[in-house]
């Protein structure tokens, strides 16, 4: 496995998984609660680590073009 923190692209992997991320959004008081403010996790983890800390979470899409590149 290469060395995701490495990657010239960290945000495209999730530091947990390792798995290949997307770009998506937590509520900030959420992600607080169960993440470090750098870390960088896919959905399914977050949701896991939701569920191991009691937190059920219901995900909904909106899919929006990225105008920043
Ligand atoms: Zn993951």
């Amino acid at each position: 496995m290469k060395n995701i923190k490495g990657s010239s692209y960290p945000e495209n992997f999730c530091w947990q998984c390792g798995n290949p991320n997307v770009t998506w959004y937590a509520p900030n008081e959420l992600w607080n609660k169960l993440c470090k403010r750098e870390e960088i996790i896919c959905p399914l983890c977050f949701q896991k680590r939701a569920n191991k800390n009691g937190i059920n979470l219901i995900f909904t899409t909106e899919v929006i073009q990225n105008t920043k590149n």
